[in-house]
């Protein structure tokens, strides 16, 4: 998570937000306000809080930006691309890696390969083709 003390849109270092004050006044002997003397207590500001410059509304200060994740970067630099195109090539590319992958456990032996099985179908697909090797 990032934090931003500046308005991510437009940079600006100062926002409008609202604060509770508490103010001494001179009353009459009704209890009417006559007039407000200085401010004795004030509370927090608290948003939605507006950017000065572009108007945007930010519900706390500092902004906080989530950081971005790989996927969401990777599909961020793919926009734009053909969908058919991109598609197609990673078609390919799923698939090299998935053989790769394959290979990478078939010559690791049993144990890697039962736990593969594991790991992709559910034990029960696993226990099911232990089963059938034994004639079960
Ligand atoms: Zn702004």
């Amino acid at each position: 998570m990032a934090f931003y003390d500046k308005c991510p849109k437009c940079g600006s270092k100062y926002f409008t937000g609202r604060q509770v004050t508490k103010n001494d006044v001179l009353v009459n002997g009704k209890g009417e306000f006559l007039q407000q003397f200085a401010t004795t207590d004030s509370d927090s500001p608290y948003g939605p809080f507006t950017c000065r410059e572009c108007g945007t509304e930010y519900e706390n200060l500092p902004i906080e930006i989530p950081d971005k994740t790989p996927l969401q970067i990777l599909l961020e630099e793919a926009k734009g691309l053909n969908e058919e195109d991109i598609q197609e090539a990673l078609d390919e590319e799923v698939h090299a890696i998935a053989s790769r992958s394959a290979s990478s456990v078939n010559n690791e032996g049993v144990q890697s390969q039962l736990a593969f099985i594991l790991e992709n179908g559910g034990f029960e697909q696993a226990q099911r083709f232990v089963r059938s090797l034994r004639g079960e």
